[in-house]
């Protein structure tokens, strides 16, 4: 049983005692979740290019950056970075690299090229325009969205050139994820109403350079869409339910039955964020150095601006008006109210940062109790999983019923947890279960690689001493034995050879 008090949980959600609901989605497909709470009024602060913001102060001291498990260049206070340029090495297999975010000149941050009169600022990249077929441009979006350092924007962080790759060398089917997931964030609703007017021309790049048999855009319902852009794509209409804006949702109400990973259908799934990143990088030449961000908090409304990546939590709480005394206290965490991890003040802004979160320092602990089998956990599972089945699973250490049971499955979405009446952190317990399983599963395939290598490697020193031994024992001028003795040991060095490839 996994403790909320023990775990990076907080209490947020678990507080909230929301209705269940469903609604269809284009598709006939029903979604389960919970039903939005909409955020009151929006207070909205322009980080980037607002008077009220002290930007200096997010550098002085080394900048921050989350590294993406990358190993970062050494950068001491006062180093002058150019805005765009990479602060990694290139070609991490797994995790893109960071591009630089900022140009520290004379205390100023230039965010944009424009934002100092009379600056120029020569984009780091080269860009470049579709080519006429599908796997030229892949291919160069793919080197782009490496070079440029993309990963998801709507919280996951997985890079953006693994999923371009992931595709096959069909026509795809790409989906424009504008759905703020979590309640209370507002961070894509500011980007969609910021940035409008270039939708039309990403949709337009979109249909020259990916050439996808089906365009779909994604958003909530009651979003007002312009003409230009319904004439671009088609509008996928989501209800007011959280998670409706997950990625394995969408890929469920556009495919039915649903492979396990979206880019399985050749299904590519983009945070609005994310496309924008991806256009930038390829259209002007620059890789994204801000985002987006929600500050909540308990009391007051949202708060949403535009923030440079590097940015430390402190500055942020500074520009968006908390005092000292609410900074030195309080709790903090990134993300929204469901999926967010608590964080320290001294964290900075990257391009995951969809929210900051400010909790009261002294939020209650919550202990949790045994389940008592009221069974509210299934209905509201967006992925239709039995919660307590696998709750129970999990507890018991049962692998082989967790795995029938379709673990792997789990988002993490918190859900279930937001109605447990026990206080169990269900989505920790089966993420950590379902992430234990593949962990296990992956040290079981080396390790029986490892074993099938040593085996063929004792064989084939028994083979090489048996030879060895023949040949010693061979009558001395008997040249026909001699060369039988060395063919024998070219056939089994052959045979050897063999049974290492690959059938
Ligand atoms: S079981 Fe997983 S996917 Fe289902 S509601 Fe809980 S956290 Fe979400
Ligand atoms: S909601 Fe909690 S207490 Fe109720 S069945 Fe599910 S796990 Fe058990």
């Amino acid at each position: 049983m996994v403790n909320k008090a023990d775990s990076q949980q907080v209490t947020t959600a678990a507080e909230r005692a929301p209705s269940v609901s469903g609604a269809s989605l284009r598709g006939g497909l029903v979604t389960q979740g919970l039903e939005m709470v909409t955020s009151p009024g929006l207070g909205l602060i322009n980080t980037g290019r607002s008077e009220r913001c002290n930007w200096s102060e997010a550098v002085s001291g080394p900048l921050r950056i989350e590294a993406n498990n990358c190993e970062l260049r050494d950068f001491s206070p006062g180093t002058r970075i150019a805005k765009g340029a990479l602060l990694t090495a290139r070609g991490q297999p797994h995790f893109a690299p960071v591009a630089a975010r900022v140009e520290p000149v004379a205390g100023a941050l230039n965010l944009y090229p424009d934002a100092h009169e009379g600056e120029t600022a020569i984009p780091p990249l080269a860009p470049f325009a579709p080519a006429m077929d599908l796997k030229s441009n892949l291919a160069q979006i793919i080197a782009r969205a490496r070079e440029a350092g993309i990963v998801g924007m709507g919280g996951a962080g997985f890079p953006a050139w693994r999923k371009l790759a992931a595709l096959s060398s069909d026509r795809p089917v790409v989906v424009i994820n504008a759905v703020e997931c979590e309640p209370g964030l507002a961070s894509d609703r500011a980007l969609w109403h910021a940035r409008q007017a270039d939708l039309p021309h990403v949709l337009a790049w979109l249909h020259a350079s990916l050439m996808p048999h089906r365009l779909e855009l994604a958003v909530k319902m009651g979003t007002q869409v312009p003409d230009v852009v319904r004439g671009l794509c088609e509008v996928l209409f989501t209800p007011h339910i959280y998670p409706a804006g997950d990625e394995r949702i969408l890929h469920r109400a556009l495919v039915a039955p649903p492979a396990e990973r979206p880019t399985d259908d050749n299904v590519l799934v983009f945070n609005l964020a994310t496309l924008f990143a991806l256009f930038d990088a390829v259209v002007t030449g620059w890789p994204p150095l801000s985002r987006w961000v929600t500050v909540l908090s308990p009391d007051g409304a949202p708060r949403v601006g535009e923030v440079l990546f590097g940015t430390t939590f402190e500055s942020l709480l500074s520009v968006a008006g908390f005092d000292d005394s609410v900074r030195d206290t309080c709790t903090l965490a990134t993300g929204g109210p469901f999926m967010h991890k608590l964080v320290s003040g001294s964290g900075c802004v990257g391009p995951t940062t969809t929210g900051l979160i400010v909790l009261p320092e002294s939020s209650p602990a919550v202990v949790a109790t045994p389940c008592i089998g009221c069974g509210r956990c299934d209905p509201v599972c967006p992925m239709h999983l039995p919660v307590q089945q696998l709750h129970h699973a999990a507890d018991a250490g049962r692998d082989d019923q967790l795995r029938a049971l379709r673990v792997s499955n789990c988002s993490g979405c918190g859900c279930c947890d937001a109605v447990c009446p026990s206080d169990l952190s269900l989505a920790t317990q089966l993420r950590q279960a379902s992430l234990e399983i593949e962990r296990r599963a992956v040290a079981e395939r080396i390790a029986a690689v490892t074993q099938a290598k040593a085996e063929r490697h004792t064989a084939r020193e028994q083979r090489r001493s048996e030879s060895r031994a023949r040949r010693r024992n061979t009558p001395a001028g008997d040249m026909g034995a001699v060369k039988r003795a060395r063919l024998d040991d070219l056939i089994a060095r052959a045979r050897d050879k063999s049974s290492r490839e690959p059938s």
